[in-house]
């Protein structure tokens, strides 16, 4: 599909760098930009940008002819000089010359309601430009390329099987015929559900690689909390003193260790009552902790070890199944703890803290097996539960003796959910959704 208008933005987003590029798309993007510079053939070319006689700029013209471009339509891509002044003018006058000023993210929904990629790889473009850390930039590329997508045609490919079986007794009806051994079927159901479940399973982490990894570090007043979020983040956001219980502002800070995004949670509130042990199940606290892939428990060497065991046997019942729980003793400087953890730092010296990066980041591996497809959006996630309850819905049919239409209904219902991630199925509302937060330009 060509559209007859063509859309025209600013694809470096300030127009304040060395270089600002215009992006045309549209079935007149060469037209319109031929009134400007001088009509060439070539791909690419070097010309004076005109507006009437005058001369605006020294650009460099890429001509991308449909449908072998990011749109698949004509697409046009000038580079100017990157003055504000000068991008302005070009803006204008590629309006004037019958270019539209493009919505979000509309190239991008162009290249989708084109062919060129399906939804989930046009959601990774917004993840791609937005990734800020290596793991991010790793899974946005993986389902760009489509990794993800390939998953699901699996998926889809598995489902259409099997319903086809179920469709073919249909038109068998009145024979009363089985091909579909129902055994298999629900050996096919369940291989399916796993499969799905993996997906969804697969979000924690993912969403962790792109929110930032959450972790806790809790423990007494004057542990040595502060400064060691301080000595973690390189700065000095977290206030430390040595009057325990100082009250702090809300931190929650980020920081890359290893290429992994990892977002320190604040848990003030532990510090709130004077009785330590009981401080330690204040409600808040364990909350936030339970937002927590990781949780530091920091004590000072110093501290009793009694009291600890009971603090570390607490915290391990309150947090769940799959939060790491990494003790540290600090303060290794002034003495030697007896009490048994996981690291000893001193958190003011920096001594043990690039051990304890280690650990960090070695602890999120564990937690993911590393396969390539990792489910990221909160969409995706929405859709692949939603398929897993019509699985269900279909295997509990089979074990109830259902008949084979309701079958195939809960069947094709399972299909419209997985068709929805790769946009097989869409709403105009669900793509307003999605290309509305993209960018203009991109
Ligand atoms: P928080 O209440 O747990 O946040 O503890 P702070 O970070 O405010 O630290 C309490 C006191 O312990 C401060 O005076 C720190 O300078 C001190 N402190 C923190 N880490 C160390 C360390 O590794 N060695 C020594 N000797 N003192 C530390």
């Amino acid at each position: 599909m060509i559209f007859h208008d063509t859309i025209v933005a600013l694809s470096t987003p300030s127009g304040e760098g060395a270089i600002g590029v215009i992006r045309l798309s549209g079935a007149n993007a060469f037209e319109i930009i031929n009134r400007h510079v001088n009509d060439t053939n070539e791909k690419l070319s070097f010309g004076r940008f005109r507006i009437g006689e005058d001369v605006l700029d020294e650009v460099i013209v890429c001509r991308f002819a449909s449908p072998k471009s990011y749109t698949g339509e004509d697409v046009c891509e000038i580079s100017f000089h990157g003055s504000s002044y000068i991008l302005n003018r070009a803006m204008e006058s590629l309006i004037e010359s019958g270019a539209r000023l493009a919505e979000p993210g509309e190239f991008t929904q162009r290249a989708f309601l084109n062919g060129k990629m399906d939804l989930s790889q046009a959601e990774a473009v917004a993840d791609l430009i937005a990734s800020e850390s290596a793991a991010e930039h790793k899974l946005a590329m993986h389902q760009m390329r489509g990794g993800f997508s390939k998953e699901i045609k699996t998926l889809r490919e598995e489902l259409i099987h099997f319903a086809s079986l179920i469709e073919l007794e249909l038109d068998f009806g009145e024979e009363d015929v089985e091909f579909a051994q129902r055994s298999d079927l629900k050996a096919l159901i369940e291989k399916i559900q796993s499969y799905v479940q993996n997906l969804i399973e697969s979000f924690r982490f993912g969403n962790a690689i792109k929110q930032g990894v959450p972790v806790a570090i809790i423990g007494k007043p004057n542990a040595g909390k502060s400064t060691l979020l301080n000595a973690l983040l390189n700065d000095d956001k977290a206030i430390v003193s040595d009057i325990a219980g100082t009250t702090r502002d809300s931190i929650e800070d980020i920081t890359t260790i290893n290429g992994i995004k990892f977002r320190f949670i604040d848990t003030a509130g532990i510090r709130e009552t004077s009785d330590e042990i009981e401080a330690m199940g204040v409600e808040r606290s364990y909350a936030k902790m339970k937002q927590a892939a990781i949780v530091i428990y920091l004590f000072d060497s110093r501290d009793e070890q009694s009291e600890h065991l009971k603090i570390i046997e607490d915290l391990k019942g309150q947090i769940s199944a799959e939060t790491a729980l990494i003790t540290v003793a600090n303060k290794s400087d002034i003495s030697v703890s007896s009490i048994k953890a996981d690291l000893k730092i001193a958190a003011k010296s920096g001594h043990g803290l690039n051990e304890l990066r280690q650990l960090l980041s070695n602890q999120l591996k564990l937690t993911h097996t590393q396969s390539d497809t990792v489910v990221t959006n909160t969409r995706h996630l929405q859709a692949l539960k939603a398929t897993h309850a019509a699985l269900r819905k279909a295997f509990e049919g089979i074990e109830t003796g259902l008949s084979g239409d309701l079958l195939a209904s809960d069947i094709r219902e399972s299909l419209h959910h997985l068709g929805s991630i790769t946009g097989e199925i869409t709403t105009e509302d669900l793509l307003g959704n999605i290309f509305g937060k993209f960018c203009i330009g991109k």
